[in-house]
């Protein structure tokens, strides 16, 4: 591309609010296969809400719910804040936890400490069955279930070697997700999905968005290996020339810095992570998903034009 191109590029991507930090960006844009989506806080809001709660003896809810306040209290994940703000409205006296040691963060998978001399934990199903914590009540694993179908993420509160009690809480979908999915294909651009979140909570939400392709229970490492996967994948528009897929991908969290490093081009939530932002080609400043579309429309246009 010429210079004047991507100088006519970046401003006119400027006035519809694309920050663009890569030169060669809004060119790779006018020539994408596949836009790879993180699930939270980039196609979902990103602001969860408890939307249920269930414990499995109604005699032990003041000390779940301050187990869980305390133990949350120092992690900076968007559910930690779900549930705090949850359990604070549910049960506003707090009792002390005296004999509580230091609260170990799990990444990808939630938080644990003891408290009295008892092993607590709060997170996935996975961070449970690592601490030998089972779901021993058959209205947890009802409960699970039914939220897990619904698209809503189930956090689940260990206690000793089981399960005590589970929330299930709903991050909601960005009204325009749908649409831009469906924008994409129209320009014959694939829309898939990576994400953290469990299997089916995933799965959920990538077909209320009418998205075909995801990869769930990714961590960071695993979201780097889908994508070089898409790359070397040979897709319908390019199969002519025998190129590799051109792979962008958007996000917005730390757990996304890698991923974002390893794509063609990178877009990162405006709101998201400072990491995010950084690793990024173009930073998407207004709330609305479909800024990704107006990408591709303002690169084509200028880079059609010009070759
Ligand atoms: P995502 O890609 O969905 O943003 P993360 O890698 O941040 O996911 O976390 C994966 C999962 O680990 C979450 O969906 C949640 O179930 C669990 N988790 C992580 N941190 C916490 C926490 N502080 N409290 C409860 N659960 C947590
Ligand atoms: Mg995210």
């Amino acid at each position: 591309a010429t210079p004047t191109a991507i100088m006519v590029g970046t401003s006119v991507a400027a006035g519809s609010g694309i920050l663009v930090k890569g030169g060669e960006a809004m060119e790779v844009a006018s020539r994408l296969d596949v836009v790879a989506f993180d699930k939270t806080g980039t196609l979902t809001t990103g602001s969860p809400t408890v939307v249920a709660f269930k414990s499995t003896r109604p005699e032990n809810l003041d000390y779940i719910i301050s187990v869980v306040v305390s133990i949350e209290k120092d992690s900076e994940h968007p559910i930690a804040k779900a549930v705090r703000d949850y359990a604070r409205r549910r049960s506003p006296t707090e009792l002390a936890l005296s004999a509580k040691s230091e609260v170990q963060i799990v990444a990808g998978q939630g938080v644990c400490c003891v408290v009295n001399g008892i092993a607590v934990a709060v997170g996935n199903g996975k961070l449970m069955s690592e601490r030998g914590m089972k779901v021993v009540s058959k209205d947890i694993e009802d409960f699970t279930v039914e939220h897990e179908d619904s698209g809503h993420t189930v956090v689940l509160v260990g206690i000793g070697n089981a399960v005590g009690g589970a929330f299930a809480v709903s991050d909601e979908l960005r009204p325009d997700a749908k649409d831009v999915v469906a924008a994409l294909r129209e320009r014959g651009i694939k829309s898939v999905m990576v994400t953290g979140d469990n299997w089916k909570t995933a799965r959920a939400i990538a077909s209320a968005c009418g998205i075909e392709e995801f990869h769930a229970e990714a961590s960071p490492a695993d979201k780097v290996a889908f994508l070089k996967k898409l790359q070397g994948e040979c897709s319908p528009r390019s199969k002519n020339k025998f190129e590799a897929s051109k792979v962008a991908m958007v996000g917005d969290g730390i757990n996304d810095a890698p991923s974002l490093a390893a794509a063609d081009l990178s877009m990162a939530i405006g709101a998201g992570t400072d990491v995010a932002i950084e690793a990024a080609d173009l930073v998407l400043m207004h709330a609305d998903l479909y800024t990704v579309v107006r990408a591709v429309d303002i690169s084509q246009k200028t880079f059609r034009q010009i070759r």
